[in-house]
């Protein structure tokens, strides 16, 4: 490890160095990409330790991804040794997560409160729009999360909501958003930005909490601040404290590019960064203005294409990498096409030693881009990961087994209790499910309690009665397991085996239920996993059950990347907004149609097309060696072929740096359908989370099956004929008549 500062400072150009070293008041650093930003904040933290006596547990540094997060600490690490361990080093949600474990007596949670993630809430959401008994067409329980969500970044709760609703669409929202906080509370759990907005609360309500927080971080480091939302925001201002105050203010340094804000969409707002000056009287700027990242030529493609934004500052960033290669460009004739492309291209690179698969990566717009890639490269060979998308942790079986893990940290906790209410099924139906649901209505208790009191319910037939009493025998069982100081490995076996979950699925002749097996086996090495970790790590207790289920829920939410494989690692396929902060020698950019990126939503919208463009800046600005850009004529869209125009952002690159690898659209009739893939068993490239396999299940319904539809809410299932990917359903939403449904490409979730 560096432990001269002077040594410290010597990979660093003058304005960096200004930055690493400015000691006092708030520091603002805006530059443009490659610029060295999270540099400067990694030695900034290293210098902080080595000359200027900070203790790591000084230090709390806040970065926008997992993945960012853990490469920060590993930074510093290498600068500064071990003494890395003890510093906050994580993203916003982690440490409010630390904090709320420490507190939440001050709030009258239990420490052991659950985390619900996005598709937790959806659900939670629907069952309150059920109770609320709102027509879904009018009241989409998936537009009232979202809603939620925002009102949550900016702070806003239910009360606050309740007095600012005026027409009668928000009063029902104020309503749903009331009942469905109540409901996590009742549950004893928060859902993803309850983390930020309790942490706020928190600390405005309890003085002397805040100024604990207050003592003890005495450096701040934000990186990516562009896109920090309100909530994010008025949290940094808690903790940094005021002037005046009880406690001096910590030593704030944020860093961030206005131009590669990319978050709006969800309450991320620029003038965090505009105004700083303004929010923090004694604030210096610093610009840094030499990109290190990437050859001229990227760098004049990414300058041109931000340049036609009319709301920004301009820059001068420039480069001494020299002009390097023109960006390729390649015109496909279908999405099939161009991923054949994108396969020969690293193919050839690979083959002539100019890159490994673990150098390379493709963006796309939207996740469902990732599909043909992952076909492709499966059929040629390819080793490759997909990060963010339908992951590992969304997987049925996951949820399920992690359901079980959940009921039993938390036994109030009631979306994974009727989660696994008849899973495996042990008939619990619908119907034993309302009347526990009216028994706890009835006695306002929660359906927990009602479970354990079915003796109450009334009118129940005697063989769902005896089934919900077993229910709660094997639920004590496990909690015996629990209780009895097994680590979460340990219970996670005890589960698969008590339930009988395990042995269905491997007594199954599907094989889908085969993957499924191995999934868990996956989720089982997870969890020894942790509890190896832990046994390790010298500071830490040995891991809990809520431990885990915490590592789980936040990682099941990021974008965490798998470990390479070997030593070439292998091809990251990610969307655009994963990509931030990352960089590689080779990136190709794919899908640069109108409609595609820019999103159809942007179109003829001056806002949302400034914000796309800033995604196009940043995506450019990933590569550091290589860029290709590529469009097909044609693509398909809801099993339709649909001819796209070209990005305005392709043609925002001047010609002077193009290469086009093949301009001329041989338009013909749409290809045949995808070359079929060979299933394999597990996970192409090894571990889970990993390749994503392309087979998409068809849902398997039966009649009396409660489902959720992307638009039309929530329905029940009427009848089901034919099978496979032929099967279709018809669904009761509520309307005049059932709708059918191929559940092949009906987005509908079994509830
Ligand atoms: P982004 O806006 O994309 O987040 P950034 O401003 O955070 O970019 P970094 O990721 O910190 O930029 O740096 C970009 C690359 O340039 C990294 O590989 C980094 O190691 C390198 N770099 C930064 N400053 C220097 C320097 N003074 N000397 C050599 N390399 C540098
Ligand atoms: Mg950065």
């Amino acid at each position: 490890p560096l432990t001269d500062p002077a040594a410290l400072l010597d990979g660093l150009n003058e304005q960096q160095r200004a930055a690493v070293t400015h000691s006092g008041g708030p520091l603002l650093i805006v530059a443009g990409a490659g610029s060295g930003k999270t540099r400067v904040l990694t030695h900034r933290i290293a210098h902080l330790l080595s000359a200027r006596g900070a203790h790591p547990g000084q230090i709390l540094a806040i970065t926008f991804t997992n993945k960012a997060a853990g490469e920060m600490r590993e930074r510093v690490a290498e600068l500064v040794g071990p003494r890395a361990q003890a510093m906050w080093v994580m993203t916003f949600h982690s440490a409010c997560v630390r904090i709320l474990r420490r507190e939440s007596r001050q709030l009258g949670f239990t420490s052991s409160f659950s985390i619900y993630d996005a598709a937790d809430s959806k659900r939670l959401m629907a069952l309150v729009c059920r109770d609320l008994e709102l027509d879904p067409k009018r009241f989409p329980p998936k537009s009232f999360s979202a809603k939620v969500s925002n009102l949550k970044n900016e702070l806003i709760d239910p009360e606050d909501f309740a007095g600012q609703a005026t027409d009668g669409f928000e009063k029902t929202l104020s309503e749903a958003y009331t009942m469905y906080q109540a409901r996590l509370r009742e549950a004893n759990a928060l859902d993803f930005d309850d983390i930020i907005m309790t942490t706020v609360h928190l600390l405005q309500a309890f003085p002397d909490v805040a100024e604990h927080y207050r003592r003890r971080f005495r450096h701040l480091l934000v990186d990516e601040y562009q896109d920090t939302n309100i909530a994010q925001y008025t949290l940094i201002r808690e903790l940094v404290g005021e002037p005046g105050g009880a406690v001096e203010p910590a030593e704030l340094c944020v860093v961030g590019d206005a131009d590669q804000s990319i978050y709006a969409f969800r309450g991320a707002t620029i003038r965090n960064i505009l105004q700083f000056e303004q929010d923090f009287p004694q604030a210096a700027t610093l610009l840094l203005e030499q990109n290190y990242r990437s050859t001229q030529t990227i760098l004049s493609a990414a300058n041109a294409v931000i340049a036609r934004n009319e709301d920004r500052r301009p820059k001068h960033l420039w480069t001494n990498s020299g002009g390097g290669a023109r960006i390729t460009g390649y015109v496909a004739d279908t999405e099939h096409d161009e991923a054949q492309f994108v396969a020969d291209e690293i193919d050839r690179l690979t083959d002539a030693g100019d890159a490994r698969p673990g150098e390379v990566a493709i963006f796309y717009r939207t996740n469902a881009q990732s599909r043909i890639f992952e076909e492709v490269f499966i059929r040629v060979g390819l080793p490759y990961k997909v990060v963010g998308g339908v992951r590992f942790y969304e997987r049925r079986e996951v949820r399920d087994v992690l359901a079980y893990l959940r009921v039993l940290a938390n036994p109030e906790d009631t979306v994974p209790l009727r989660r696994i209410l008849n899973v495996p099924k042990r008939g619990i139906g619908d119907r034993a499910e309302a009347m526990i649901e009216a028994l706890a209505l009835r006695e306002r208790i929660s359906f927990a309690q009602a479970l354990r009191r079915v003796d109450e319910a009334y009118g129940m037939a005697a063989r769902s009665a005896n089934a919900v009493r077993r229910f709660n025998v094997l639920l004590e069982e496990l909690r015996t397991v629990v209780e009895s100081g097994a680590g979460p490995a340990t219970v996670l076996e005890a589960v698969l085996e008590r339930t009988g979950y395990l042995a269905e699925l491997q007594s199954s002749t599907d094989p889908q239920d085969e993957t499924r097996v191995e999934n868990l086996q996956e989720l089982a090495a997870v969890a020894l996993e942790f509890e190896q970790e832990r046994a390790n790590a010298e500071d830490e207790s040995p891991g809990t059950l809520a431990d885990f289920l915490e590592r789980v829920a936040l990682v099941a939410d990021s974008d965490e990347i798998p470990d390479e494989e070997d030593e070439g690692g292998v091809i990251t396929l990610m969307t655009l907004h994963t990509a931030k902060g990352l960089e590689f020698p080779v990136v190709f950019l794919t899908g640069m149609e109108d409609g595609v990126f820019p999103h159809m939503r942007s179109l003829g919208k001056t806002k949302e097309l400034e914000e796309e463009r800033r995604l196009a800046y940043v995506g450019i600005t990933r590569a550091r060696q290589r860029l290709y850009v590529t469009r097909s004529v044609l693509r398909s869209a809801w099993g339709q072929p649909q001819h796209n125009p070209p990005s305005r952002f392709l043609e925002e690159v001047p010609e002077e740096f193009m290469d086009w690898r093949r301009t001329g659209p041989t338009v013909r009739a749409p290809e045949p359908k995808a070359p079929v893939v060979a299933r394999r068993g597990g996970a192409p490239a090894g571990g889970f989370a990993t390749g994503r396999k392309p087979d998409r299940p068809v849902v398997s319904l039966a009649p009396g099956d409660r489902v959720t539809h992307d638009t039309f809410g929530m329905g029940r299932v009427v009848a089901v004929q034919g099978e496979g990917d032929r099967a279709e359903a018809s669904i009761d939403f509520g309307g005049e008549k059932p709708k059918r449904l191929l559940l092949r490409y009906a987005p509908v979730e079994k509830l």
